[in-house]
Protein backbone atom coordinates (compact mmCIF):
# COMPACT_ATOMS: atom_id res chain seq x y z
CA UNK A 1 0.00 0.00 0.00
CA UNK A 2 1.05 2.99 -1.44
CA UNK A 3 1.30 6.46 0.75
CA UNK A 4 -1.49 8.24 -1.42
CA UNK A 5 -5.26 6.84 -0.32
CA UNK A 6 -6.75 6.69 -3.83
CA UNK A 7 -3.80 7.83 -6.36
CA UNK A 8 -1.85 4.59 -8.30
CA UNK A 9 1.76 5.70 -8.82
CA UNK A 10 2.60 4.09 -11.86
CA UNK A 11 5.21 0.99 -11.32
CA UNK A 12 6.73 1.66 -14.18
CA UNK A 13 7.87 5.33 -14.03
CA UNK A 14 10.29 7.56 -12.00
CA UNK A 15 10.23 10.63 -10.02
CA UNK A 16 11.16 13.83 -11.61
CA UNK A 17 13.52 15.78 -9.39
CA UNK A 18 14.71 19.20 -8.70
CA UNK A 19 18.80 19.21 -8.33
CA UNK A 20 20.28 23.39 -7.86
CA UNK A 21 16.85 24.25 -9.15
CA UNK A 22 16.81 22.31 -12.47
CA UNK A 23 14.23 19.51 -13.71
CA UNK A 24 15.92 16.45 -13.45
CA UNK A 25 13.72 14.56 -15.87
CA UNK A 26 14.10 10.35 -16.68
CA UNK A 27 13.21 8.31 -19.34
CA UNK A 28 10.21 7.60 -18.16
CA UNK A 29 8.85 10.40 -15.76
CA UNK A 30 5.68 10.00 -13.50
CA UNK A 31 3.44 13.25 -14.95
CA UNK A 32 0.46 13.55 -12.95
CA UNK A 33 -2.63 14.19 -14.76
CA UNK A 34 -6.32 15.48 -13.62
CA UNK A 35 -8.65 14.46 -16.25
CA UNK A 36 -11.40 17.62 -15.57
CA UNK A 37 -14.93 18.09 -15.59
CA UNK A 38 -17.70 18.48 -18.18
CA UNK A 39 -15.68 18.01 -22.28
CA UNK A 40 -12.42 17.37 -19.52
CA UNK A 41 -12.68 13.46 -20.07
CA UNK A 42 -13.22 13.22 -23.97
CA UNK A 43 -10.28 16.56 -24.32
CA UNK A 44 -8.06 14.90 -22.61
CA UNK A 45 -7.87 10.90 -24.02
CA UNK A 46 -7.30 12.76 -26.84
CA UNK A 47 -4.72 14.83 -25.99
CA UNK A 48 -2.88 11.72 -24.25
CA UNK A 49 -2.77 9.90 -27.63
CA UNK A 50 -1.11 12.94 -29.08
CA UNK A 51 1.49 13.63 -26.04
CA UNK A 52 1.98 9.66 -26.29
CA UNK A 53 2.84 9.50 -29.84
CA UNK A 54 5.06 12.50 -30.32
CA UNK A 55 7.60 11.02 -27.15
CA UNK A 56 7.48 7.52 -28.94
CA UNK A 57 8.09 9.04 -32.49
CA UNK A 58 10.20 11.58 -31.33
CA UNK A 59 12.43 8.90 -29.42
CA UNK A 60 12.06 5.58 -31.24
CA UNK A 61 10.20 4.45 -28.20
CA UNK A 62 13.09 5.08 -25.37
CA UNK A 63 11.35 7.92 -23.56
CA UNK A 64 7.39 7.30 -22.05
CA UNK A 65 5.19 9.11 -19.92
CA UNK A 66 3.94 7.33 -16.90
CA UNK A 67 1.09 8.71 -16.27
CA UNK A 68 -0.59 9.48 -12.46
CA UNK A 69 -4.15 9.94 -12.32
CA UNK A 70 -4.79 12.43 -9.79
CA UNK A 71 -8.53 13.78 -8.69
CA UNK A 72 -9.59 17.32 -8.49
CA UNK A 73 -13.84 18.66 -9.44
CA UNK A 74 -16.41 16.45 -9.41
CA UNK A 75 -14.42 13.33 -10.42
CA UNK A 76 -12.76 14.00 -6.91
CA UNK A 77 -16.30 13.90 -5.55
CA UNK A 78 -16.69 10.44 -6.93
CA UNK A 79 -13.41 9.23 -5.08
CA UNK A 80 -12.97 10.99 -2.12
CA UNK A 81 -16.58 11.77 -1.19
CA UNK A 82 -18.93 14.61 -0.23
CA UNK A 83 -17.18 17.99 -0.50
CA UNK A 84 -13.89 16.71 -1.34
CA UNK A 85 -13.19 19.17 -4.11
CA UNK A 86 -9.63 19.18 -3.87
CA UNK A 87 -8.12 16.14 -2.30
CA UNK A 88 -4.95 17.07 0.18
CA UNK A 89 -3.18 14.30 -1.52
CA UNK A 90 -3.79 15.73 -4.95
CA UNK A 91 -1.96 18.97 -3.70
CA UNK A 92 1.00 16.74 -2.23
CA UNK A 93 1.20 14.77 -5.55
CA UNK A 94 1.52 17.65 -7.12
CA UNK A 95 4.12 18.87 -4.93
CA UNK A 96 6.07 15.44 -4.71
CA UNK A 97 6.20 15.01 -8.67
CA UNK A 98 6.46 18.57 -9.95
CA UNK A 99 4.82 18.22 -13.09
CA UNK A 100 0.81 18.07 -13.63
CA UNK A 101 -1.28 18.97 -16.57
CA UNK A 102 -4.90 19.71 -16.24
CA UNK A 103 -8.36 19.69 -17.98
CA UNK A 104 -11.09 22.05 -17.06
CA UNK A 105 -12.48 22.19 -13.99
CA UNK A 106 -16.11 22.62 -12.47
CA UNK A 107 -16.11 25.78 -10.17
CA UNK A 108 -18.20 24.69 -7.23
CA UNK A 109 -20.86 27.22 -6.35
CA UNK A 110 -20.87 28.30 -2.40
CA UNK A 111 -19.26 25.76 -0.45
CA UNK A 112 -15.67 28.25 0.67
CA UNK A 113 -14.11 27.73 -2.73
CA UNK A 114 -14.04 30.39 -4.68
CA UNK A 115 -12.54 28.30 -7.59
CA UNK A 116 -10.28 24.88 -7.36
CA UNK A 117 -7.62 26.64 -9.84
CA UNK A 118 -7.57 29.77 -7.87
CA UNK A 119 -6.87 27.41 -4.52
CA UNK A 120 -4.41 25.40 -6.61
CA UNK A 121 -2.84 28.62 -7.55
CA UNK A 122 -2.78 29.67 -3.48
CA UNK A 123 -1.31 26.52 -1.82
CA UNK A 124 0.75 25.49 -4.20
CA UNK A 125 2.21 29.42 -4.57
CA UNK A 126 2.49 28.96 -8.49
CA UNK A 127 2.85 32.70 -8.70
CA UNK A 128 3.56 32.95 -12.52
CA UNK A 129 1.09 32.26 -15.18
CA UNK A 130 2.23 31.52 -18.37
CA UNK A 131 -0.02 32.26 -21.66
CA UNK A 132 2.12 31.96 -24.62
CA UNK A 133 -0.10 33.55 -27.57
CA UNK A 134 0.59 32.94 -31.25
CA UNK A 135 -1.39 32.20 -34.65
CA UNK A 136 -1.96 29.56 -36.30
CA UNK A 137 -2.65 29.81 -39.68
CA UNK A 138 -6.10 29.14 -40.85
CA UNK A 139 -7.61 29.65 -37.97
CA UNK A 140 -10.85 31.79 -37.67
CA UNK A 141 -9.43 35.07 -36.57
CA UNK A 142 -11.08 38.18 -36.46
CA UNK A 143 -7.96 40.10 -37.33
CA UNK A 144 -6.74 41.18 -40.60
CA UNK A 145 -2.79 39.89 -39.85
CA UNK A 146 -3.32 38.00 -36.63
CA UNK A 147 0.29 36.22 -37.46
CA UNK A 148 1.69 39.66 -35.98
CA UNK A 149 0.97 38.78 -32.57
CA UNK A 150 3.42 36.14 -30.97
CA UNK A 151 3.55 36.89 -27.34
CA UNK A 152 4.10 35.20 -23.87
CA UNK A 153 2.56 37.00 -21.14
CA UNK A 154 3.64 36.19 -17.75
CA UNK A 155 0.87 37.30 -15.09
CA UNK A 156 1.44 37.53 -11.01
CA UNK A 157 -1.01 34.84 -10.24
CA UNK A 158 -0.83 35.82 -6.26
CA UNK A 159 -1.30 39.06 -5.51
CA UNK A 160 -3.19 42.35 -6.58
CA UNK A 161 -6.91 41.90 -6.16
CA UNK A 162 -7.14 38.81 -5.87
CA UNK A 163 -5.86 38.12 -2.89
CA UNK A 164 -9.42 37.74 -1.58
CA UNK A 165 -9.46 40.84 1.20
CA UNK A 166 -12.75 42.11 0.16
CA UNK A 167 -15.57 43.05 2.26
CA UNK A 168 -19.42 43.38 1.83
CA UNK A 169 -21.09 46.70 1.24
CA UNK A 170 -23.25 47.22 4.49
CA UNK A 171 -21.57 45.09 7.03
CA UNK A 172 -19.92 45.76 10.26
CA UNK A 173 -16.44 44.54 8.42
CA UNK A 174 -16.65 47.23 5.60
CA UNK A 175 -17.93 49.93 7.96
CA UNK A 176 -15.20 49.41 10.23
CA UNK A 177 -12.02 49.27 8.22
CA UNK A 178 -14.01 52.33 6.03
CA UNK A 179 -14.03 54.79 9.46
CA UNK A 180 -10.70 53.53 10.27
CA UNK A 181 -9.15 54.44 7.03
CA UNK A 182 -11.11 57.61 6.96
CA UNK A 183 -9.94 58.83 10.33
CA UNK A 184 -6.62 57.99 10.72
CA UNK A 185 -6.09 58.86 6.77
CA UNK A 186 -8.14 61.52 6.83
CA UNK A 187 -9.80 59.56 3.62
CA UNK A 188 -13.80 60.06 2.53
CA UNK A 189 -15.05 56.88 1.55
CA UNK A 190 -18.47 56.92 1.12
CA UNK A 191 -20.72 54.58 3.93
CA UNK A 192 -21.91 52.22 2.98
CA UNK A 193 -19.57 50.96 0.16
CA UNK A 194 -17.77 47.61 -0.54
CA UNK A 195 -14.08 47.69 0.15
CA UNK A 196 -11.41 45.54 -1.35
CA UNK A 197 -7.75 45.80 -0.99
CA UNK A 198 -5.05 45.54 -3.64
CA UNK A 199 -1.80 44.43 -1.64
CA UNK A 200 1.03 44.09 -3.92
CA UNK A 201 5.43 43.31 -3.05
CA UNK A 202 8.54 44.09 -4.16
CA UNK A 203 8.94 39.73 -3.61
CA UNK A 204 5.74 39.16 -6.00
CA UNK A 205 6.91 42.10 -8.84
CA UNK A 206 10.47 40.41 -8.87
CA UNK A 207 10.18 36.75 -8.75
CA UNK A 208 7.59 37.09 -11.41
CA UNK A 209 9.54 39.98 -13.53
CA UNK A 210 12.62 37.50 -12.92
CA UNK A 211 10.65 34.44 -14.81
CA UNK A 212 9.97 36.93 -17.18
CA UNK A 213 13.27 37.81 -18.36
CA UNK A 214 15.10 34.32 -17.87
CA UNK A 215 12.49 33.33 -20.36
CA UNK A 216 13.05 36.38 -22.97
CA UNK A 217 16.56 35.18 -23.08
CA UNK A 218 16.68 31.23 -23.42
CA UNK A 219 14.39 31.72 -25.87
CA UNK A 220 15.82 34.78 -27.72
CA UNK A 221 13.20 37.01 -27.77
CA UNK A 222 13.78 40.39 -28.04
CA UNK A 223 12.25 42.02 -25.45
CA UNK A 224 10.07 42.28 -22.35
CA UNK A 225 7.33 44.84 -21.55
CA UNK A 226 6.13 45.56 -18.03
CA UNK A 227 2.18 46.09 -18.45
CA UNK A 228 1.14 47.88 -15.15
CA UNK A 229 -1.68 51.33 -14.64
CA UNK A 230 1.14 52.90 -12.54
CA UNK A 231 -0.27 56.65 -13.66
CA UNK A 232 -3.10 56.04 -11.42
CA UNK A 233 -2.35 53.35 -8.81
CA UNK A 234 1.07 54.54 -8.15
CA UNK A 235 2.36 52.29 -5.41
CA UNK A 236 0.90 49.29 -6.27
CA UNK A 237 0.95 49.04 -10.46
CA UNK A 238 3.47 51.85 -10.40
CA UNK A 239 5.68 50.48 -7.92
CA UNK A 240 5.15 47.25 -9.72
CA UNK A 241 6.92 49.21 -13.07
CA UNK A 242 9.57 50.71 -10.91
CA UNK A 243 10.32 47.07 -9.16
CA UNK A 244 10.58 45.17 -12.43
CA UNK A 245 12.83 47.93 -13.65
CA UNK A 246 14.90 47.99 -10.57
CA UNK A 247 15.28 43.69 -10.97
CA UNK A 248 16.26 43.81 -14.40
CA UNK A 249 19.31 46.33 -14.07
CA UNK A 250 20.27 44.12 -10.84
CA UNK A 251 19.81 40.84 -11.85
CA UNK A 252 20.41 40.75 -15.81
CA UNK A 253 22.76 44.58 -16.23
CA UNK A 254 25.06 42.87 -18.78
CA UNK A 255 22.24 41.56 -20.77
CA UNK A 256 19.07 44.18 -20.57
CA UNK A 257 19.07 47.47 -21.84
CA UNK A 258 16.30 49.50 -20.45
CA UNK A 259 13.69 52.00 -23.38
CA UNK A 260 15.38 55.24 -21.31
CA UNK A 261 18.84 53.63 -22.01
CA UNK A 262 17.88 52.96 -25.79
CA UNK A 263 17.58 56.44 -26.46
CA UNK A 264 19.90 58.13 -24.10
CA UNK A 265 23.09 55.77 -24.51
CA UNK A 266 22.64 53.70 -28.25
CA UNK A 267 20.81 56.53 -30.00
CA UNK A 268 17.53 54.20 -30.33
CA UNK A 269 19.54 51.44 -32.08
CA UNK A 270 19.44 48.01 -29.59
CA UNK A 271 23.06 46.49 -29.22
CA UNK A 272 23.37 43.01 -30.20
CA UNK A 273 22.43 40.17 -28.12
CA UNK A 274 20.88 42.31 -25.51
CA UNK A 275 16.93 42.27 -24.56
CA UNK A 276 15.00 45.57 -23.99
CA UNK A 277 12.96 45.99 -20.66
CA UNK A 278 10.49 48.81 -21.58
CA UNK A 279 6.71 49.63 -19.96
CA UNK A 280 3.22 50.46 -20.86
CA UNK A 281 0.12 51.82 -19.34
CA UNK A 282 -2.53 48.73 -19.53
CA UNK A 283 -5.08 50.82 -21.20
CA UNK A 284 -2.71 51.75 -24.02
CA UNK A 285 -1.63 48.36 -24.08
CA UNK A 286 -4.32 46.70 -25.44
CA UNK A 287 -4.76 49.22 -28.18
CA UNK A 288 -1.09 48.56 -28.59
CA UNK A 289 -1.34 44.61 -29.34
CA UNK A 290 -3.80 45.56 -31.68
CA UNK A 291 -2.22 48.16 -33.88
CA UNK A 292 1.51 47.23 -33.48
CA UNK A 293 1.02 43.40 -32.27
CA UNK A 294 5.04 42.51 -33.73
CA UNK A 295 6.20 45.26 -31.69
CA UNK A 296 5.83 43.26 -28.26
CA UNK A 297 7.15 39.60 -26.81
CA UNK A 298 7.61 38.59 -23.71
CA UNK A 299 4.99 40.64 -21.34
CA UNK A 300 5.13 40.93 -17.60
CA UNK A 301 2.00 42.28 -15.77
CA UNK A 302 -0.04 41.97 -12.53
CA UNK A 303 -2.83 39.64 -11.70
CA UNK A 304 -5.53 41.74 -13.03
CA UNK A 305 -4.17 43.18 -15.86
CA UNK A 306 -3.49 39.78 -16.98
CA UNK A 307 -6.69 38.47 -16.81
CA UNK A 308 -7.79 40.57 -18.86
CA UNK A 309 -5.27 41.06 -21.53
CA UNK A 310 -4.59 37.46 -21.75
CA UNK A 311 -8.39 36.81 -22.78
CA UNK A 312 -8.36 39.61 -25.52
CA UNK A 313 -4.85 38.76 -26.57
CA UNK A 314 -5.98 35.13 -27.17
CA UNK A 315 -9.11 36.54 -28.94
CA UNK A 316 -7.17 38.15 -31.65
CA UNK A 317 -5.53 34.74 -32.77
CA UNK A 318 -8.67 32.81 -32.75
CA UNK A 319 -10.09 32.29 -29.03
CA UNK A 320 -9.56 30.01 -26.00
CA UNK A 321 -10.17 26.69 -27.95
CA UNK A 322 -6.30 26.89 -29.04
CA UNK A 323 -5.15 29.00 -25.51
CA UNK A 324 -2.58 26.80 -23.62
CA UNK A 325 -1.52 28.06 -20.16
CA UNK A 326 0.55 27.16 -17.43
CA UNK A 327 1.02 28.15 -14.01
CA UNK A 328 4.33 27.64 -12.19
CA UNK A 329 6.70 28.14 -9.36
CA UNK A 330 10.32 27.79 -9.39
CA UNK A 331 9.97 24.21 -10.34
CA UNK A 332 6.67 22.78 -9.57
CA UNK A 333 3.96 23.47 -12.74
CA UNK A 334 0.55 22.58 -13.86
CA UNK A 335 -0.37 22.76 -17.28
CA UNK A 336 -3.74 23.92 -18.16
CA UNK A 337 -6.43 24.37 -20.30
CA UNK A 338 -7.24 28.00 -20.67
CA UNK A 339 -11.18 27.50 -21.31
CA UNK A 340 -13.88 26.03 -18.77
CA UNK A 341 -15.57 22.74 -19.02
CA UNK A 342 -18.03 23.51 -21.93
CA UNK A 343 -20.65 21.32 -20.33
CA UNK A 344 -23.09 21.51 -23.03
CA UNK A 345 -20.71 19.46 -24.75
CA UNK A 346 -19.82 16.80 -22.30
CA UNK A 347 -19.66 13.72 -23.85
CA UNK A 348 -20.45 14.25 -27.30
CA UNK A 349 -16.88 14.06 -28.72
CA UNK A 350 -17.16 17.85 -30.23
CA UNK A 351 -14.91 20.40 -28.77
CA UNK A 352 -11.62 20.81 -29.48
CA UNK A 353 -8.49 19.28 -27.75
CA UNK A 354 -6.07 22.30 -28.99
CA UNK A 355 -5.84 24.27 -25.53
CA UNK A 356 -4.91 20.96 -23.42
CA UNK A 357 -2.88 19.65 -26.61
CA UNK A 358 -0.96 23.21 -27.09
CA UNK A 359 -0.28 22.58 -23.09
CA UNK A 360 1.36 19.50 -23.23
CA UNK A 361 3.54 20.83 -25.85
CA UNK A 362 4.52 23.61 -22.84
CA UNK A 363 4.72 20.86 -20.95
CA UNK A 364 7.49 19.01 -22.91
CA UNK A 365 9.19 21.79 -23.30
CA UNK A 366 9.42 22.59 -19.91
CA UNK A 367 11.09 19.07 -19.20
CA UNK A 368 13.55 19.28 -22.00
CA UNK A 369 11.78 16.90 -24.39
CA UNK A 370 11.59 19.77 -27.14
CA UNK A 371 11.56 17.62 -29.64
CA UNK A 372 8.17 15.87 -29.13
CA UNK A 373 6.72 19.60 -28.59
CA UNK A 374 7.82 20.58 -32.03
CA UNK A 375 6.48 17.41 -33.36
CA UNK A 376 2.87 18.20 -31.97
CA UNK A 377 3.10 21.71 -33.22
CA UNK A 378 4.07 20.81 -36.67
CA UNK A 379 1.30 18.29 -36.89
CA UNK A 380 -1.00 20.55 -35.40
CA UNK A 381 -0.65 23.11 -37.99
CA UNK A 382 -0.62 20.87 -40.71
CA UNK A 383 -3.96 18.89 -39.40
CA UNK A 384 -5.69 22.86 -39.32
CA UNK A 385 -4.22 23.65 -42.47
CA UNK A 386 -5.96 21.31 -44.47
CA UNK A 387 -9.35 22.26 -42.95
CA UNK A 388 -9.73 19.47 -40.80
CA UNK A 389 -11.20 20.85 -37.40
CA UNK A 390 -13.67 20.33 -34.61
CA UNK A 391 -17.02 22.10 -34.64
CA UNK A 392 -15.71 25.37 -33.32
CA UNK A 393 -13.53 26.19 -36.24
CA UNK A 394 -15.70 24.60 -38.86
CA UNK A 395 -18.22 26.61 -38.73
CA UNK A 396 -16.62 29.77 -39.52
CA UNK A 397 -14.14 27.88 -41.78
CA UNK A 398 -14.96 27.48 -46.04
CA UNK A 399 -15.13 24.19 -47.07
CA UNK A 400 -14.05 22.64 -43.62
CA UNK A 401 -14.04 18.62 -42.63
CA UNK A 402 -15.64 18.85 -39.92
CA UNK A 403 -14.45 16.06 -36.97
CA UNK A 404 -14.95 14.95 -33.38
CA UNK A 405 -11.96 15.71 -30.48
CA UNK A 406 -11.01 12.28 -30.78
CA UNK A 407 -10.85 12.15 -35.06
CA UNK A 408 -9.11 15.43 -34.22
CA UNK A 409 -6.35 13.79 -32.28
CA UNK A 410 -6.24 10.83 -34.54
CA UNK A 411 -5.72 13.28 -37.40
CA UNK A 412 -2.84 14.86 -35.68
CA UNK A 413 -1.57 12.18 -35.19
CA UNK A 414 -1.08 10.44 -38.66
CA UNK A 415 0.04 13.88 -39.73
CA UNK A 416 3.70 13.89 -37.05
P1 LIG B 1 -16.52 27.52 -20.90
O1 LIG B 1 -15.17 27.95 -21.35
O2 LIG B 1 -16.64 26.19 -20.31
O3 LIG B 1 -17.53 27.56 -22.12
C1 LIG B 1 -17.99 28.70 -22.81
C2 LIG B 1 -18.24 28.34 -24.27
O4 LIG B 1 -16.98 28.32 -24.93
C3 LIG B 1 -18.81 26.93 -24.48
O5 LIG B 1 -20.19 26.88 -24.44
C4 LIG B 1 -18.28 26.61 -25.86
O6 LIG B 1 -19.11 27.19 -26.82
C5 LIG B 1 -16.94 27.29 -25.89
N1 LIG B 1 -15.82 26.39 -25.58
C6 LIG B 1 -15.16 26.24 -24.40
N2 LIG B 1 -14.19 25.34 -24.51
C7 LIG B 1 -14.22 24.89 -25.78
C8 LIG B 1 -13.45 23.94 -26.51
N3 LIG B 1 -12.45 23.25 -25.95
N4 LIG B 1 -13.77 23.73 -27.81
C9 LIG B 1 -14.76 24.40 -28.38
N5 LIG B 1 -15.52 25.30 -27.75
C10 LIG B 1 -15.26 25.55 -26.46
O7 LIG B 1 -17.03 28.65 -19.86
P2 LIG B 1 -18.28 28.65 -18.88
O8 LIG B 1 -19.46 28.06 -19.57
O9 LIG B 1 -18.33 30.02 -18.38
O10 LIG B 1 -17.85 27.74 -17.66
C11 LIG B 1 -18.26 26.37 -17.48
C12 LIG B 1 -17.59 25.81 -16.23
O11 LIG B 1 -16.15 25.83 -16.38
C13 LIG B 1 -17.87 26.61 -14.96
O12 LIG B 1 -17.99 25.71 -13.87
C14 LIG B 1 -16.62 27.47 -14.81
O13 LIG B 1 -16.41 27.87 -13.50
C15 LIG B 1 -15.56 26.51 -15.28
N6 LIG B 1 -14.30 27.15 -15.73
C16 LIG B 1 -13.16 26.46 -15.53
C17 LIG B 1 -11.95 26.94 -16.00
C18 LIG B 1 -10.71 26.14 -15.76
O14 LIG B 1 -10.78 25.05 -15.22
N7 LIG B 1 -9.54 26.62 -16.15
C19 LIG B 1 -11.90 28.14 -16.72
C20 LIG B 1 -13.11 28.82 -16.97
C21 LIG B 1 -14.31 28.30 -16.48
Amino acid sequence: MGKFKKITVPSDGEKITVVNGKLKVPDNPVIAFIEGDGTGPDIWNASKLVFDEAVKKAYNGKKKIAWMEIYAGEKALSVYGKNKWLPEETVDAIREYTVAIKGPLTTPIGGGIRSLNVTLRQVLDLFACVRPVKYYSGVPSPMKAPQKLNIVLYRENTEDVYSGIEFKSGTDEAEKLIKYINKNFNKNIRIPSGVGIKPMSEFGTARLVKKAIEYALSHNRKSVTLVHKGNIMKFTEGAFRDWGYKLAKAEFRDKIVTEDELWSEHNGKMPEGKILIKDRIADSMFQQLLLRPDEYDVVATPNLNGDYLSDAAAAQVGGLGMAPGANISYSTAIFEATHGTAPKYAGLDKVNPGSVILSGVMMLEYIGWKKAGRLIEKALKKTIKLKVVTYDFARQMKGATEVKTSEFAKAIVSNM
